[in-house]
């Protein structure tokens, strides 16, 4: 099947700088698309609408990363990758899509055109992203298609007919999703799309570090607002409240998470917020984080301490805390491998008998998503290269009494490491 017999009608956007070619398709009888009755009429986006996004879709999302993803997908073996709403989306395509039950699906063959399949109703949000800027068409369906069968159909195609023999899915894709697209393609083997695009993704262009330091900024300026309140007597959820409408205010467009661990609470590293009033001599960490409208993540902890009493040891177990955060920020460098910066941490801690109280590694990487490839754990020996960017956040847990963590991004540059937040990380007294 040519899928440019398809072109049922162009859409010329206001300004003639940018056209997008959209066709409704619905599955044939014999489970290849067809194409369906009746046009689609595709809302006309406007041109200052169009301009902003390209210019966006210039810098974060370059058009050369699908040719880069389908050589990767080719190199491994794969036919084509099968990417839902989610970050290699987007990362792909700039499209932030809705991850909702109507599929969304970016039909990426190894060898052969893409296409962005999309439910009808979403194809002005489609049209009006940066996807529209790309060699991809994007395609909607009806209700009452099967855009399982529409999307095996369009890939098949891709093969001249023949069967794939195994396709990359997104990570996150939804497991009734997946297992629809293994009964449409049952020659199909199924492998997670981040063997493929955890590699690319990981290091990150020089817009998508600007992106990240951005958002650095943004959390930064949440944790010296916070500075300035007084925490006592609040319980910890209020604060949160608090917190995530600074997150909001200072730049992003989600609040991803908020840890108000304040005391004994501190002591569990996942911890949200709870019922917990705050008291004086109380250790608080608060690790919080958000993504911003160009979607990249934020991710900081800091930890205060309530009021000028100090809690037994806990100004020893901080500045062993704040030493080994520094040690592993230190040894950021292309060729490392990403293991030692773990390392660097841990035998600090280790060496000053806190090491039984470091439970977790010592980070993770961050972009489009808050946690992504690299892992900063024992036994990762990628070699860091420039443009990997990821957290460095060690942290020292007593069970009962109180934790404490610091937490900066950094990303690895030619001569080093460089942190994108700012914040000095002296333990804070907060007016008590
Ligand atoms: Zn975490
Ligand atoms: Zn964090
Ligand atoms: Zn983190």
């Amino acid at each position: 099947m040519e899928i440019t017999t398809f072109y049922d009608q162009w859409v010329i956007l206001t300004g003639g700088m940018v056209a997008i070619n959209c066709w409704l398709v619905t599955p044939g009888p014999f489970g290849g698309p067809a194409v369906s009755e009746g046009a689609t009429r595709l809302p006309v986006v406007t041109a200052t609408d169009a301009a902003e996004e390209s210019c966006a879709a210039e810098s974060l999302y370059p058009v050369d990363r699908l040719a880069r993803a389908r050589t990767a997908a080719a190199g491994a073996g794969l036919d084509g990758l099968l990417l839902t709403p989610g970050a290699d989306l987007r990362y792909l395509t700039g499209y932030d899509a809705p991850p909702l039950e109507r599929l969304t699906c970016l039909v990426l063959p190894s060898d052969g055109p893409g296409a962005l399949v999309v439910p009808e109703l979403e194809l002005p949000r489609a049209a009006a992203s940066p996807a529209t800027d790309l060699a991809v068409d994007i395609v909607g369906w009806r209700e009452t298609d099967d855009p399982f069968a529409l999307v095996a159909g369009l890939l098949r195609d891709a093969l001249d007919g023949g069967q794939p023999a195994a396709v990359g899915i997104a990570d996150r894709m939804w497991a009734v999703q997946a297992m629809r697209l293994a009964a449409a393609l049952p020659s199909a083997r199924q492998v997670p799309a981040s063997t493929v695009l955890g590699p690319l993704r990981m290091r990150k262009s020089a817009a998508e570090v600007d992106a990240l330091r951005r958002a650095a900024t943004a959390i930064d300026r949440v944790h010296e607002q916070l500075r300035g309140w007084r925490l006592v007597g609040r319980t910890e959820l209020e604060v949160a409240r608090d917190i995530a409408d600074a997150i909001l205010a200072e730049g992003h467009s989600r609040v991803n998470f908020v840890i108000v661990g304040s005391g004994p609470n501190g002591a569990s590293p996942h911890h949200e917020a709870s019922p917990r009033v705050i008291e004086h001599g109380d250790a608080v960490v608060v690790d919080i984080g958000g993504t911003t409208a160009e979607g990249y993540c934020s991710d900081s902890t800091r930890t205060y301490l309530v009021g000028d009493d100090v809690p037994t040891g806990f100004a020893d177990l901080y500045a062993v805390l704040h030493e080994a955060q520094l040690a592993a920020c230190a040894v950021v460098q292309p060729g490392v491998p990403v293991e030692t910066v773990d390392a660097a941490a841990r035998d600090l801690i280790t060496a000053a008998g806190y090491g039984e109280l470091f439970v977790h590694r010592t980070g993770h990487g961050i972009g489009l998503e808050e946690h992504e490839q690299p892992w900063v754990v024992a036994g990762n020996a990628e070699p860091l290269a420039p443009g990997m960017t990821f957290s460095v956040e060690p942290g020292i847990y007593l069970p009962g009494r109180y934790g404490a963590r610091i937490e900066d991004i950094v990303v690895c540059i030619e001569t080093g490491g460089e942190r994108l937040n700012a914040l000095d990380r002296n333990l804070v007294p907060l007016e008590g």
